[in-house]
C-alpha cells in the first residue's frame, strides 16, 4: 500500500521526511514521549529474519530483510484481520527470552533514535509461551531488555501486558502482570478484536490488575465504535487505545466539533486520555486519507489527545513520521504538538520520578 506521505520505504524515520516540507521536518525532531506501541509490531525486518533462521522457523513468506519490509507494510492492505494476521510472523520468531530481550532492546534503541525520551511498550504474555517460556519469563526478558537498552540510550521504557478479548486466559495474565508491578510493568490492557468480545467478559482479570497497583487503558474505538469505547469506560479505563471513533459521537459542521453525544461528552469532560494511532488508523482503513482522520477535530475540540504509532513494523511508521504526518495533513502546528506532548507525560503510567524526569526533557 502506498504510504499516507505517498512515500514508499519510511520505516527507519527520518528519511521519507526530505520531501515533506521544512515544518513537517521539523517537527519529527521534536521530543516525543510514546504511550501505545505494540512490542511484536515493531521489529525490524532484519531481526525478524534472523531470528527466523536462528529458530528454524520456516513460515516466513520472504526470504531476506527487504522482501519481509515490504510484505509486512503490505499484509495488512485489505482489513484489520489481514493487519493482525501479520502478527503470526512476529510473534512466531519471539519465543525464548534471548528473542524477547533483543527485541526490547532493539525497540528502545530505535525509539530513542527517534527522538522519543519516554516508551510504553506493550505485548501479550501468551503469545510467546509456545515454546520453553512462562508468561513471566517473558515479561522478565522484555524487562531485562528494556533496561538495557535505558541504560545504553537513556530512554525508559515501561511495560504494559496485554490480554486478548478473545482468549479466556486473562485471569492468569493479570496475575502475571501484577506479580511485576512496581517493577517495570506499569499497566494492563484488553487487545485483540473488539466485536463480540466485551471487556467486561475480563472484569476478574481488571480486577486482579487494579489491585496490585496497575493502571488499566483499553483497546476500543477502533475495529468497533462508541458503544465499545462506552464499555471499556464502564470497566473503569483511565486511557483509550485508539479512540479515534469517539468522533462519532459528536456533530461535526464545517470541519469543527460543535456538538457532543453522552460517551464524547464523558470523555471530554473527564478528560480521558486517546492513544491515538493516525497510520495504524489509515492502514486498517479507517479513514481514506490523513486528511480525513478525525486527530485533529478532536485536539481542537479540547479532548485529551496523544499521538501513538501501534505497529512501526506493519505501518513502516515512526513518531518522527506520525508528527509529521499530523503536521502536513491534520493543521497541527509544532506549538500543538509540544501540547500533545506535555499531555502524554501527564497521564503516562510511569512513577512520579520518572514523570519529572520525562517532563524536564520535554520542556
Ligand atoms: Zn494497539
Amino acid at each position: 500500500m502506498l504510504h499516507p506521505l505517498g512515500l514508499d520505504t519510511p520505516w527507519a524515520g527520518d528519511g521519507p521526511l526530505a520531501s515533506v516540507g521544512m515544518e513537517a521536518h521539523s517537527v519529527a525532531r521534536l521530543p516525543k514521549v510514546l504511550l501505545h506501541d505494540h512490542l511484536d509490531g515493531g521489529l525490524r525486518p532484519e531481526t525478524v529474519v534472523e531470528l527466523a533462521a536462528a529458530a528454524g522457523y520456516r513460515n516466513l513468506p520472504q526470504p531476506d530483510a527487504a522482501g519481509m519490509r515490504t510484505w509486512f507494510h503490505q499484509a495488512g492492505a485489505d482489513s484489520l484481520e489481514d493487519y493482525l494476521g501479520a502478527f503470526a510472523h512476529t510473534f512466531g520468531v519471539m519465543q525464548t527470552e534471548e528473542a524477547m530481550r533483543r527485541v526490547a532492546y532493539e525497540a528502545i534503541e530505535d525509539l530513542a533514535r527517534d527522538g522519543v525520551v519516554y516508551a510504553e511498550i506493550r505485548f501479550a504474555p501468551s503469545l510467546h509461551i509456545a515454546g520453553k517460556m512462562t508468561r513471566d519469563d517473558a515479561i522478565t526478558a522484555v524487562l531485562t531488555g528494556m533496561a538495557e537498552a535505558e541504560a545504553a540510550f537513556g530512554t525508559p521504557g515501561r511495560v504494559i501486558v496485554d490480554a486478548l478479548r478473545d482468549r479466556d486466559d486473562s485471569v492468569e495474565v493479570a496475575e502475571a502482570a501484577a506479580r511485576f508491578a512496581g517493577a517495570g510493568v506499569v499497566g494492563f490492557d484488553l487487545a485483540g478484536p473488539e466485536a463480540g468480545f466485551p471487556p467486561d467478559m475480563h472484569r476478574r482479570a481488571i480486577d486482579i490488575a487494579r489491585h496490585a497497583g496497575l493502571h488499566l487503558t483499553i483497546h476500543a474505538g477502533e475495529g468497533d465504535g462508541v458503544a465499545s469505547i462506552a464499555g471499556a469506560l464502564a470497566c473503569g479505563t483511565e486511557r483509550i487505545g485508539h479512540g479515534a471513533r469517539i468522533i462519532e459521537d459528536t456533530t461535526v459542521r464545517e470541519g469543527r466539533v460543535v456538538g457532543m453525544g453522552p460517551v464524547a461528552r464523558q470523555v471530554h469532560e473527564r478528560q480521558i486520555p486517546l492513544e491515538i494511532c493516525p497510520t495504524s488508523n489509515l492502514d486498517t482503513k479507517m479513514y481514506p486519507s490523513a486528511a480525513d482522520h478525525p486527530i485533529g477535530m478532536l485536539y481542537r475540540a479540547g479532548f485529551a489527545v496523544t499521538i501513538n504509532t501501534d505497529n512501526r513494523l506493519m505501518s513502516a511508521t515512526s513518531m518522527g513520521q506520525e508528527f509529521a504526518l499530523v503536521a502536513a495533513h491534520c493543521g497541527m502546528e509544532e506549538a500543538d504538538l509540544h501540547a500533545i506532548t506535555r499531555t502524554a507525560v501527564r497521564v503516562a503510567f510511569c512513577d512520579e520520578t520518572t514523570r519529572h524526569a520525562v517532563a524536564s526533557r520535554v520542556g
